[in-house]
């Protein structure tokens, strides 16, 4: 995955702790509840010794938060970037609480992050990097204890370095430690396509909610890396959407005609970006903005703000990226009646597809894609059809009602194990 830039003026764990609690509120939850469930399980901070190819030493800071095991192990993945903090991971720790919660498959929330800039190192350094983070960590990961997976900057092969590491570890080979590896180490079909498809599956189930027709629908896409990539292949050729503009760091293009998909994922694999592809022109204002019916934002934290939701021409936004909208924003939408569905629910698809990956692991019996892929789209209707009622019931956007659905499941895995003390 490539490396983004995020808008760090917002603290993404003081926008997740408002979303928390604007449902607690709803739920009436009382203070030791809510603290309960807001705090993480276990925070670690590593310092992480690394030689480099010229044989310095350098100490990378590394992070696991687990949120929750409620539900299950601590499931989430380790971003590599030099903007990681601790209230990052947090954060992104406790979405993959909510998001496995909305989504009803057995996890907790986790995540894992290494402060580094991975382009500033040779290949080499980011595999003993990996090495180091894995190792120092054995004793936390496991398949029953926490399973990490890919973020930003990490991919399906630091997650083969991971299994390894581990497996040396624990003297045999163990591919449930992790997901979202490759299909030789023990990954799923369909894995790559999942959280893409997840949006897809999304956005048509809001477009069905409201009559609207995705067929020619216009869509603007910000981030064309796994997640914004797929999506829109996926909405242009299953659901015959019109993808009119597409961003990423290299740069913003669009075509009010359709841009072809195909060729453009041709050609950010060749030039490594969206910018100067000759089927479109340059887009010079911001791809939030765009005229379009659908924005997909699916690059990372707080683009659709304070200070930008109310330019927004989309009529659903459908949140790829997590944490993109802030909840100023939120607020902004919800008055224009914008249907925003949020990330805990649309782009839950990558975290199914990861608990597929480890019943398959566990089970040494690996599905056909066809397999996987309806049994996502099972999933993530039902995931979609139970927050759609929430709200209609609760009369509260998708994202209060999808944190209601969360908590109260969390909430009920707390009352029935009771309290150990
Ligand atoms: P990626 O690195 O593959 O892609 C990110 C894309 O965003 C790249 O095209 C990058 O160039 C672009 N980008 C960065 N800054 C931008 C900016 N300011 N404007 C426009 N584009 C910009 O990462 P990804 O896996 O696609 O993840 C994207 C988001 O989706 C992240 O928030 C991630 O946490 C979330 N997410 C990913 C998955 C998954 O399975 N990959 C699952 C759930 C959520």
């Amino acid at each position: 995955m490539a490396a983004v830039g995020a808008n760090t003026q917002l603290n993404p764990l003081e926008n997740a702790e408002r979303q928390f609690e604007e449902a607690a509120a709803r739920l009436g939850l009382n203070a030791g509840v809510k603290e309960m469930l807001k705090r993480p399980r276990r925070a670690t901070i590593q310092s992480l010794p690394v030689m480099m190819d010229d044989g310095t030493i350098r100490v990378f800071t590394g992070y696991r938060v687990q949120h929750s095991i409620a539900r299950g192990p601590a499931k989430g993945g380790i971003r590599f970037h030099q903007d990681v903090t601790l209230e990052e991971v947090e954060a992104l720790a406790s979405w993959m609480t909510w998001k496995c919660a909305v989504a009803d498959i057995p996890f907790g929330g986790g995540k894992g992050g290494i402060r580094v800039d991975p382009r500033t190192l040779s290949r080499s350094e980011v595999e003993r990097l990996t090495r180091r983070y894995a190792a120092d960590l054995s004793d936390l990961f496991g398949p029953e204890r926490d399973v990490p997976a890919p973020d930003v900057n990490t991919g399906e092969r630091e997650m083969a370095w991971f299994v390894d590491t581990y497996s040396m570890h624990e003297r045999r080979t163990e591919y449930a430690v992790v997901t979202g590896k490759p299909l030789e180490v023990g990954g799923s079909a369909g894995r790559r396509e999942a959280t893409g498809r997840g949006v897809m599956i999304c956005i048509e189930q809001v477009c069905r909610h409201l009559g609207m027709p995705l067929r020619g629908a216009r869509v603007a896409v910000q981030g064309f890396g796994n997640v914004g990539g797929v999506s829109a292949d996926l909405l242009a050729r299953e659901c015959g959407a019109k993808i009119v503009a597409a961003s990423d760091v290299s740069g913003a293009i669009h075509n009010p005609e359709g841009l072809d998909v195909t060729a453009l994922l041709k050609w950010v694999t060749d030039k490594k970006g969206v910018a100067g592809f000759p089927g479109g022109k340059a887009l010079t204002t911001p791809i939030i903005e765009y005229d379009c019916d659908i924005l997909v934002p699916a690059a990372l934290e707080n683009q659709i703000t304070g200070e930008n939701a109310a330019n927004v021409k989309a009529k659903i936004i459908g949140e790829g990226a997590n944490g993109p909208t802030t909840p100023d924003a939120d607020k902004i939408l919800d008055a224009r009646g914008v249907w925003v569905i949020p990330d805990i629910l649309c782009n839950a698809g990558g975290v199914t597809v990861s608990y597929f990956e480890w019943v398959q692991n566990r089970m040494g019996f690996y599905w056909p894609e066809t397999e996987v892929n309806s049994r996502l789209r099972e999933k993530m209707e039902k995931a979609f059809s139970d927050v759609l009622k929430r709200a209609l019931a609760e009369k509260c956007s998708l994202r209060v009602a999808a944190y209601i659905v969360a908590i109260e499941r969390v909430l009920k895995v707390h009352e029935l194990r009771g309290m150990y003390a």
